[in-house]
């Protein structure tokens, strides 16, 4: 077992998704922040919406506010009750969290509380999300995006093991019944989160994925069995004699990207160390730093999130 007393098994390299991912890569704490989005300021507006149990809300809460995407107003005074207002940070966090629900409501999100579209008022459509490039206004597409080493690139402690425990313990996304996988159940495990970015950056052989995340082989294979039962990677043999295996993303894989890099380009700009972020990413079409915002597929507007209202789901057939 001298293997797992290495160090080499507690460093990843740093990364935005994966600081993004430690902040928010809760099941929870995504619910939250969607509803703060829709509206929802008062803690039993949250409790309805996202059906937490009380202690869980309040530990969220009380995260979210420690981590700065929440501010605590108070709004009465005998007894004293807040309201949970997001701040500038909690709020750059649109793109990511509505891509995140675009990605649900295509494959298959149970959670009775997704709402089931969003719609722009400014046109007054439903409007179909688009990630796109706050520069060129062109929509972001995997291709069309080029990574280089930023000022922050380097290695970091991973304090990944509390998260591994917790996917352990969560059986429909360890199984392999072909239950529908959720973007909350993918982010809210770390490792699983950067297996997902090592596709985006071009990584897909078996000892270049574990070289580039400096991932232990063991949970390697875990995180790789369980992205595959759940189609999000396929996996090919590309040499037989000793099987070696590519990894590659399904459509539904694919689709997991405008949301993977809205988490990296938050994490790039309010969790970066002070020489700045891990990874440059440039825009090829219009070749500028990469911006990121969510633009309406029907009138091209920019979506913010005054202008939107959520249709609410409708019941079961
Ligand atoms: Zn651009
Ligand atoms: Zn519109």
């Amino acid at each position: 077992m001298t293997r797992l007393a290495s160090t080499d098994r507690d460093k990843t390299p740093n990364n935005s998704v994966a600081r993004a991912l430690v902040v928010i890569g809760d099941r929870w704490m995504q619910l939250i922040l969607r509803e703060a989005f829709l509206g929802a300021t008062r803690f039993e507006t949250y409790r309805e919406r996202t059906g937490a149990a009380r202690t869980t809300l309040t530990k969220r809460l009380r995260k979210l506010e420690k981590e700065g995407l929440m501010e605590r107003i108070p709004y009465q005074t005998a007894p004293l009750r807040y309201e949970y207002h997001l701040t500038a940070k909690g709020l750059a966090l649109y793109p990511a969290v509505v891509m995140i629900w675009k990605w649900e409501i295509r494959w298959g999100g149970k959670d009775a509380h997704l709402p089931r579209a969003l719609v722009h008022r400014t046109c007054g459509h439903r409007a179909a999300p688009i990630l796109s490039c706050r520069h060129c206004g062109n929509p972001i597409v995997l291709g069309d995006c080029r990574f280089a080493d930023g000022p922050g690139a380097g290695y970091e402690a991973a304090p990944s093991r509390r998260l591994y425990r917790r996917l352990n313990s969560n059986s429909h996304l360890a199984g392999s019944d072909g239950e529908v996988v959720e973007a909350s159940d993918l982010l809210g495990d770390r490792w699983s989160g950067l297996v997902l970015a090592s596709q985006f950056f071009g990584v897909h052989r078996f000892d270049e994925i574990q070289q580039f995340l400096g991932i232990a082989s063991n949970i390697l294979t875990d995180r790789l069995r369980t992205l595959v039962a759940n189609d999000i990677l396929r996996r090919t043999i590309y040499q037989e004699r000793p099987p070696r295996f590519d990894y590659r993303l399904t459509e539904k894989g694919r689709e997991t990207y405008p949301f993977t890099l809205a988490l990296m380009l938050w994490g790039d700009q309010w969790l970066a160390a002070e020489q700045g972020p891990p990874v440059y990413v440039y825009h090829k079409s219009c070749r500028r730093r990469l911006g990121a915002v969510v633009t309406c597929g029907k009138c091209d507007g920019v979506l913010a999130p005054r202008d939107v209202s959520s249709v609410p789901s409708k019941p079961a057939k």
